[in-house]
């Protein structure tokens, strides 16, 4: 229940939004077609109302984490927010009667909140479209810089609403400005105070190491106070001084253990920074590390346990393994599976720390020599019956979203089946 009471206050807020503009109604006088009008603006408000949410969650606030389940989770209502308010902008405009909009300066700034929002999101949604592609330079950074002016049009769309002719109640008025001020204040945190308020600490890169030939371990220490670790599976937002390429800001699951006095991270070299990063991160550099973030933690789970890491995914684990420093007080299934050798990194240190807890049994699995892991060969070997496990997941995210279903076939819970998002767009 407390994982979701985020999204639970969120419905509910919106839905109060609805309510308040139909009990406390615009004035009827001098307005045409007026169901229409009326259903428009609570549509509006709706679309406020939603956009302040996405900008909240995007200050990433950890005090919230426990309600939403964590700030990979918090990120998946942002992108069910923002794609509400998108769509519900449409049907603002074709809503609202044709006679409203004239040329008033509101519905100017309207139609540039419009067509910036849809600038902003359209490459979100469908991002081979060659020319909208050249906005964001196709990369993730390029779409993200973009990203950061929504807020200049969530402001544009507030003013739109107090600059058209609108007589609407002052109850609803005043309800929509608290999603105006908490919109316009989430954004003002997130672009320009955040930077002032020791939400990034300065780190030094100790030592860089290449367990293979695409993976880079980053060992990081703090110049002063670190950042708070509170338990192993946590991840952070690190970016490095010194190289322009590396200066953006970048989450990663911290792989060591949160009693070290580094933080060690695990990159798979798989896109332009990474690859950069793998060739041209050096001991010496600066870092500034946001975090930590997340709620990825077996403590929290059952007695009887399934890890599953595919590939990279297996960062979370790393750190749930090295921070064993007395017995396991959980029987764990871990599975650990990749392609080919090579690719098994910390394979030795995963087998000595195995070898010293007889409650945990790791099985390293070799697709190009074993086949592919199923569900049905965990199950195997859990006994047969799963029913009580809680299962932990980490890789790529058709191989988790493949396994959820299985597993959720065979009788696992779905409260039960807890997974790290390793994507946030
Ligand atoms: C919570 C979390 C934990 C992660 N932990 C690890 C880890 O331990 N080890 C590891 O190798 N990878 C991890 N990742 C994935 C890693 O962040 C991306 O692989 C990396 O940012 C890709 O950047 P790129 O420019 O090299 O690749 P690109 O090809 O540019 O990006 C590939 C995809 O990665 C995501 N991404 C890219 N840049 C960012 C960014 N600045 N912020 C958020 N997402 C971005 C986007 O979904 C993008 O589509 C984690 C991701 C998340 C969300």
């Amino acid at each position: 229940m407390k994982r979701n009471l985020g999204n639970i206050i969120f419905i509910v807020l919106a839905l109060t939004t609805v309510i308040v503009w139909a009990v406390f109604p615009p004035e009827r006088e001098g307005v045409e077609n007026y169901a229409r009008y009326q259903v428009g603006m609570t549509i509006g408000s709706l679309v406020i109302t939603l956009m302040s949410f996405s900008l909240f969650i995007s200050t990433r606030p950890r005090w919230a984490e426990p309600y939403f389940g964590g700030l990979d989770k918090m990120y998946m209502t942002h992108r069910y927010t923002s794609t509400a308010a998108f769509l519900l902008m449409f049907v603002h405009l074709l809503i609202v009667p044709l006679h409203l909009v004239n040329l008033a300066l509101g519905n100017y700034l309207a139609m540039i909140a419009f067509l910036g929002i849809i600038a902003i999101v359209l490459p979100t949604l469908a991002p081979r479209i060659p020319y909208l592609n050249k906005l964001t330079s196709g990369t993730y950074e390029g779409w993200k810089s973009l990203h950061g002016f929504i807020g200049i049009f969530f402001i544009l769309g507030y003013l739109h609403s107090v600059t058209v002719r609108a007589p609407t109640t002052k109850v609803a008025i005043n309800w929509n400005q608290i999603f105006v001020f908490l919109g316009i204040g989430s954004y003002i945190y997130t672009e320009v105070l955040s930077r002032f308020l020791g939400k990034r600490v300065p780190y030094k890169v100790e030592a860089v190491h290449h367990p293979n030939n695409s993976t880079s371990e980053v060992v990081m220490r703090a110049k002063g106070k670190p950042i708070q670790h509170a338990h192993a599976g946590q991840f952070l937002f690190v970016r490095f001084k010194g190289d322009k390429s590396l200066d953006e800001a970048h989450p990663f699951t911290i792989s060591s253990a949160p009693h070290e006095d580094v933080v060690r991270v695990t990159i798979k070299a798989c896109g332009d920074f990474t690859r950069h990063l793998f060739q041209n991160l050096k001991p010496g550099m600066d870092a500034l590390v946001e975090g930590a973030y997340g709620m990825f933690n077996y403590k929290t789970g059952g007695d009887k346990q399934i890890w599953v890491a595919g590939g990279i995914g297996i960062t979370p684990f790393l750190s749930f393994l090295r921070d064993l420093k007395t017995d396991l007080a959980h029987d764990v299934h871990f599975y650990y599976t990749v392609r080919h050798p090579e690719e098994a990194v910390f394979a030795e240190e995963i087998d000595g720390i195995t070898k010293k807890h007889p409650r945990l049994k790791a099985h390293i699995r070799f697709s190009s020599q074993h086949g592919s892991l199923t569900v049905d060969d965990i199950v195997k070997n859990a006994g047969g019956n799963v029913n009580a496990h809680h299962v932990y997941m980490c890789g790529p995210l058709p191989m988790v979203q493949a396994f959820e279903k299985k597993f959720l076939e065979v009788g696992v819970s779905k409260d039960n089946i807890h997974y790290e998002e390793f994507n946030f767009k």
